[in-house]
C-alpha cells in the first residue's frame, strides 16, 4: 500500500466516503451471511455453506468438498440405489467432488472435455468415440454452452442400447419454450441474457422435447423437493434428466 493510500482515510472527504464504502461491503457481506446450516452427502460436512455465483446463490457451496447444489442432488440420488449407473462412464466438463466419488467406485470411468483439463479431450458436437461405446454420459451443466442439438445426437450415438445419458442445465420450468438467440454473441450480452458469459441459452420446460429429438425416448426427472432442500442447501425445483434410449 502506497503512502497516498494510507494517509487517504486521514482527509475528511475521503473518510466520509470510505464510510460509505465499508457500509457498502458491510450490506454486501450481511447479504451473503449464510441462512441455515446445512449437511453435504457427499462428504459428510455439517455446517453453513459458502455462496457462489453471480448474483450469489446463498448456502450453494461446501467449504469442504467444493460440491454445488446439483452435485449434492445428483449424490442424493446415486447413493440411494445400488449401483443405478453402468460403466464405461464418459462425465463430461469434470466436476471436481464427483470425479473423485466416481474414481473411488468405477475402474472404467474417464472425464472428458474440450481443453486440456480431463482424461479425454474431446469436443461434445463432434465426440471422437465409437458408436454405442459407453453405458453412461455426465453432463451437468454443458449443454448451456454448446450447440445442443449437435451435442445431444453425439451423445446418443455413443451411447449403448441400454445406456444413459445424465445431464442437468439451468431451466426456468415456467417458460414454455428456450430463450436463446444467435445474434447475442458479445460475452457481456450474454451474462446479463443467459445468466453466464459463456451461456447461449436459458432453457424452459421444452428441453424435454430437445432430448426426445435427440432420440431418448425414456426421460427420468430427479427432482428436489420437500425437507431435503433444506437439509442439503438444494435449489427448490432443481433438476436431473435421465435419459435413457429404450
Ligand atoms: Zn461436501
Amino acid at each position: 500500500m502506497s503512502l497516498k493510500q494510507l494517509i487517504r482515510p486521514l482527509v475528511p472527504e475521503s473518510i466520509k466516503a470510505w464510510r460509505q464504502q465499508r457500509l457498502v461491503v458491510e450490506n454486501l457481506l450481511a447479504a451473503t451471511k449464510p441462512l441455515h446450516p446445512r449437511s453435504c452427502p457427499v462428504c459428510g460436512y455439517q455446517g453453513f455453506f459458502s455462496h457462489f455465483g453471480r448474483p450469489p446463490r446463498l448456502d450453494a457451496q461446501c467449504p469442504s468438498c467444493g460440491c454445488l447444489e446439483r452435485h449434492r442432488l445428483f449424490w442424493l440420488w446415486f447413493s440411494s440405489h445400488s449401483r443405478p449407473l453402468e460403466g464405461p462412464l464418459l462425465h463430461f466438463a469434470p466436476e471436481p467432488p464427483l470425479e473423485k466419488k466416481f474414481r473411488q467406485i468405477y475402474k472404467d470411468y474417464s472425464t472428458a472435455s474440450i481443453s486440456n483439463n480431463a482424461d479425454l479431450r474431446l469436443d461434445i458436437e463432434a465426440i471422437d468415440l465409437p458408436a454405442g461405446s459407453v453405458n453412461t454420459v455426465i453432463c451437468n451443466h454443458v449443454l448451456e454452452h454448446v450447440a445442443d442439438s449437435m451435442a445431444l445426437k453425439e451423445i446418443y450415438r455413443v451411447l449403448s442400447d441400454t445406456g444413459r445419458l445424465v445431464a442437468s442445465v439451468p431451466i426456468i420450468e415456467g417458460w414454455e419454450r428456450t430463450y436463446e438467440d444467435e445474434g447475442i454473441t458479445d460475452s457481456a450480452a450474454r451474462e446479463v441474457h443467459f445468466g453466464q458469459s459463456d451461456h447461449v441459452r436459458y432453457y424452459g420446460r421444452d428441453f424435454r422435447d430437445r432430448l426426445r429429438a435427440a432420440g431418448f425416448n425414456t426421460i427420468e426427472e430427479v427432482t428436489a423437493e420437500g425437507r431435503s432442500v433444506v437439509e442439503y442447501g438444494l435449489l427448490p425445483g432443481d433438476k436431473i434428466f435421465l435419459c435413457s434410449k429404450g
